[in-house]
C-alpha cells in the first residue's frame, strides 16, 4: 500500500528508517497530473533503487505572474492510483504554506544556465526550480533523483546544483516520452482543443526536419533553423519563443551541429499553452 505523506518532518523520518534498514531511495519529483511521462520516470527509480519516493507539489514560486499557476491541471485521486500501480512507496505532497512559511528568505540560483532557453522567457523559473529541488533533496533524502529530458534545460541545471553545492545525490536523466504521434507527454497538453494539439505536432515534427537535414549533411545552425522556423510558422496558432541549437552540456549557442548539439524548442500554442520539446540531432536517441 502506497503511504501518503504531507508533513515534511515525517517524510524525513520515514526515509531515515528505510535508509538505516539498508534500503537505498530513488526520488522523481513532479507536479502532477500525471502521464506516461511520470509514470516511465517512477519505473526507472524503482529498478534503480529499493524505494522509490514521488513528490507532487505545483510549486508555486517556478510560476511567473502571468502564467498557469492557478489553473494548473489536477487530480490527485488519479495520481494517486497511477504511483502506487507504477511501484511509489510513498507520494509526498505537502502544501504550500508549509513549504514557504513566513519569514523564508533563501533561494538557491545557478548562474549562467539559466540565462537563455527558458531562462529568457520565464526570469526567475529556475530559481524556482533550484529552491525546491534543493528543499526536496533535503526532506527526502534520496539516494538518487529521475528527471526527463523534456525539460533539457532543467535537468542540465541540477546537475550543474548538484556539482556545485556538492548535493550527493546521483542525478538520472529519462528519455522523452511521446505520443504514438510524436508529441511529448506533458500535463499542459490537456489545454490543447483538438485543432491547437494538432498545432501542437509542430515541436516533434519540426526537431525530425532538423534530423532529416543533419542526416543529409547540413551542419549549419543558421540554415536549419530557419528551415525549422518555417515549418513551424506554417502552422496557424503557433508563436515561436526560441528555436536555439545548444551544446548539451553547457547549452551555449553552437556554430555547427555535432552529436553534442540538442535543438531546443518553446512554442506558445493559441497564444497561451507554451509547450517546449527537444532532441539531439546526430547518433543519439531522444
Ligand atoms: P512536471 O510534473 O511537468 O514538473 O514533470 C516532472 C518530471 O517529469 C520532470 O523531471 C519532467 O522532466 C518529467 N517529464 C515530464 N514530461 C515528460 C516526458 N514527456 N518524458 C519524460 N519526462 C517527462
Amino acid at each position: 500500500m502506497m503511504e501518503i505523506v504531507k508533513m515534511p518532518s515525517e517524510m524525513t523520518a520515514w526515509s531515515r528508517k528505510e535508509r538505516s534498514l539498508g534500503h537505498s531511495i530513488g526520488f522523481v519529483p513532479t507536479m502532477g497530473f500525471f502521464h506516461e511521462g511520470h509514470l516511465a520516470l517512477m519505473r526507472l527509480a524503482g529498478q534503480r533503487a529499493d524505494k522509490v519516493v514521488a513528490s507532487l507539489f505545483v510549486n508555486p514560486t517556478q510560476f511567473g505572474p502571468h502564467e498557469d499557476l492557478s489553473n494548473y491541471p489536477s487530480d490527485v485521486a488519479r495520481d494517486c492510483q497511477l504511483a502506487e500501480e507504477s511501484g511509489v512507496a510513498v507520494l509526498f505532497v505537502p502544501d504550500a504554506e508549509t513549504m514557504y512559511p513566513e519569514g523564508a528568505c533563501t533561494t538557491v540560483a545557478v548562474n549562467g544556465l539559466t540565462r537563455n532557453l527558458c531562462g529568457v522567457d520565464r526570469p526567475g523559473h529556475f530559481d524556482g526550480v533550484t529552491t525546491i529541488v534543493t528543499k526536496l533533496f533535503n526532506i527526502v533524502q534520496p539516494d538518487l533523483a529521475v528527471f526527463g529530458r523534456k525539460d533539457f534545460q532543467q535537468l542540465v541545471v541540477i546537475r550543474q546544483m548538484c556539482r556545485d553545492l556538492n548535493i550527493g545525490v546521483k542525478i538520472v536523466g529519462h528519455p522523452i516520452v511521446r505520443e504514438a504521434d510524436g508529441l511529448a507527454m506533458s500535463s499542459r497538453n490537456s489545454y490543447l482543443t483538438d485543432s491547437l494539439r494538432e498545432a501542437a505536432l509542430s515541436l516533434s515534427r519540426a526537431i525530425q526536419l532538423a534530423r532529416k537535414q543533419t542526416a543529409s549533411g547540413e551542419r549549419d545552425p543558421g540554415i536549419m533553423a530557419a528551415s525549422v522556423r518555417t515549418l513551424i510558422d506554417s502552422y496557424p496558432d503557433t508563436a515561436i519563443d526560441y528555436i536555439q541549437f545548444v551544446d548539451q552540456h553547457d547549452l551555449k549557442a553552437v556554430k555547427t551541429i555535432t552529436c553534442d548539439t540538442v535543438l531546443a524548442l518553446a512554442v506558445k500554442i493559441g497564444g497561451k499553452v507554451r509547450l517546449i520539446d527537444n532532441g539531439f540531432l546526430l547518433d543519439k536517441d531522444s
